[in-house]
């Protein structure tokens, strides 16, 4: 099995730490809005990653941290006029329940900042032990110069990055390149007690400590999107090393971004679509198979036209798999002699999308070969096929799917759309006093899971 490691800018064989095991940490989200669907790639992508590590048999203990205390979360909190943790815990809430919805399987840990403070102190505080970092009053810096290997995963050289930035820097550092692990109180803002006095720390500090904290200090995999590589990762690997001595992660994955008309999806260009938007258009099933269609170190291209083509291809998929279902419940008997032939075949589909996988995950040649199986089970599933021969490429089939996430068995899910339809054809019908009409389609949003209740302001509804 074969990775690409930012560190080493090659494909690497996999080798884990420990025998059978994974140790992997995936930087996550700043926890201030609802999550965009530029944020749900690398969700996407590393539990792909972590679903065919388990597929091959691997235990893997995946970590993801929630960032809950930072100048956005703050800012907003300060809009609405409440405290910074009910900003973040909101916002966790509903980011668990979008995570839920791509079928991202729970991390083994989703530590979240706040609740590592003491952690974090006592990281800093050997850091300035050793000498990598100084305090300055109530602010403590990172001594860049003094960690050998900085620039060794973003490729930068000191020298050149300090050329490049403006000399406006603050005067108490001791050098342009020194970065921030924990800063003063401002007015206002949440703060913690620590020994260079009441504040808070910088960004990249949690992600050492948790890693440290629930993995160990060396891990198989430390993961994000590409544009952590540099300062985050970069300062991540400079603190976890000088303090701990020892080698901070083995590989380095990194994806690329997700785009809108070619430009990087972000919440500060307002050129994002949140998963909760998407969700009322498409079952989140497609976004994930979207995202999967490429492979995770391309860049990706956002479009409506890609996602129609992602629900087609997904939908061919389900409509083989609900033909293999009826097809199986009036099959009978054990595999057929003329059959042993194409348990064959199909070993050569598992073996392709292994080879796919194992190169680097690449899953869009994973799905090319789930659709190459779909049309060779389309062909040979036949009415009087064998049950044992149906099981086993009904088997097959929910295997590899299962390995990048996708739920093949339809749910009868109604988008947000259908629903206010529906409402608004109730409401009608009411006007009218066609009380049977309106009950029965309550009912049946009902039976969908869809509550009603009708306020002075309107009806209003809620997925049970
Ligand atoms: P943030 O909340 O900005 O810290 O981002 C959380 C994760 O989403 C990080 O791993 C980012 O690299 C990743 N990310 C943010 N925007 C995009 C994007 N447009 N495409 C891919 N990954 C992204
Ligand atoms: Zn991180």
């Amino acid at each position: 099995m074969k990775l690409y490691n930012t560190l080493s800018k090659k494909k690497e064989e996999f080798v884990p730490i420990e025998e059978g095991k994974v140790k992997m940490y995936v930087c996550g989200p700043t926890v201030y809005n609802y999550i965009h669907i530029g944020n749900a790639r690398p969700m996407i992508v590393f539990d792909t990653v972590r679903r065919y590590f388990e597929y091959k048999g691997y235990e893997v203990n995946y970590v993801s941290n929630f960032t809950d205390v930072d100048d956005k979360i703050i800012n907003k909190s300060m809009e609405e006029g409440i405290p910074a943790s009910e900003v973040s815990e909101r916002y966790i809430k509903e980011c668990k329940k979008d995570m839920a919805d791509l079928n991202i399987k729970p991390a083994t840990k989703n530590p979240k900042a706040t609740e590592e403070i003491d952690g974090m102190i006592d990281m800093i505080e050997t850091l300035i032990e050793k000498g990598y970092a100084y305090p300055v009053e109530g602010t403590v810096y990172f001594r860049t110069r003094k960690f050998d290997g900085y620039g060794k995963l973003s490729k930068k050289n000191l020298d050149e990055l300090e050329a490049g930035k403006r000399i406006a820097i603050e005067e108490q550092k001791e050098d342009a390149m020194d970065f921030v692990l924990w800063k003063p109180k401002k007015e206002g803002e949440p703060y913690w007690e620590s020994p260079w006095g009441p504040g808070r720390p910088g960004w990249h500090i949690e992600c050492s400590v948790m890693s440290k904290k629930y993995l160990g200090d060396t891990i198989d995999i430390h993961a994000g999107g590409e544009d952590l590589v540099f300062p985050h990762h970069e300062n991540e690997i400079a603190q976890s090393e000088a303090a701990n001595g020892k080698n901070f992660a083995k590989y380095w994955l990194h994806n690329a971004f997700l785009n809108i008309n070619n430009k990087k999806m972000s919440k500060s260009l307002g050129n994002f679509f949140t998963v909760r938007e998407i969700r009322e258009k498409y079952d989140l099933q497609v976004l994930r198979f979207f995202m999967l269609s490429a492979h995770y170190r391309s860049p990706l291209n956002f479009s409506a036209d890609l996602m129609e083509s992602s629900k087609n291809g997904l939908e061919r998929i389900r409509t083989s798999a609900e033909r293999l279902k009826n097809l199986l419940e009036k099959a009978e008997g054990p595999l057929k002699e003329e059959e042993k032939q194409l348990l064959e075949s199909q070993k050569e589909f598992t073996a392709k999308f292994e080879t796919a996988m194992d190169d680097d995950f690449n899953t869009a040649d994973a799905i090319s070969v789930i659709f190459e199986f779909v049309k060779f089970i389309n062909i040979e599933a036949k009415e009087d096929s064998s049950k044992e021969l149906l099981e086993s490429f009904q088997k097959t089939l929910n295997n590899l799917a299962e390995v990048l996430g996708i739920i093949l068995e339809q749910k009868e899910e109604i988008l947000d759309e259908e629903i206010e339809k529906l409402i608004a054809e109730r409401q009608a019908a009411r006007k009218e006093k066609n009380f049977a009409r309106a009950d029965e389609i309550r009912d049946i949003l009902w039976e969908k899971g869809i509550i009603l209740k009708d306020t002075r302001e309107g009806v209003q509804w809620k997925r049970a």
